[in-house]
């Protein structure tokens, strides 16, 4: 069990189509007809190197990585 889940999110206000992304992940990442990139937002972990380095590569830097901490359950005061 992992304590964390990424998650990958294109911005599709910055998406500009130049499928680099595509280039280096087309496992995660496509391009439909509206010519705004799609991805997978839970790719399998071995292909999370891949989804850094398309971020990385993105022109447009619409490619981010975000992490869903859980949030611990607050401590219910001990009332009388
Ligand atoms: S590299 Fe960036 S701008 Fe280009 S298609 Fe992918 S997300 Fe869009």
């Amino acid at each position: 069990m992992t304590g964390s889940t990424k998650r990958l999110h294109i911005d599709r206000e910055m998406c500009e189509a130049h499928a680099l992304c595509i280039e280096i992940a087309p496992e995660i990442f496509e391009l439909p007809d509206d010519d705004i990139a799609t991805c997978d937002e839970h790719p399998p972990e071995a292909l999370w190197s891949k989804a850094h380095s398309a971020a990385s590569a993105c022109p447009r830097q619409a490619i981010s990585i975000t992490e869903d901490v859980p949030v611990a359950s607050p401590r219910s005061p001990k009332g009388p």
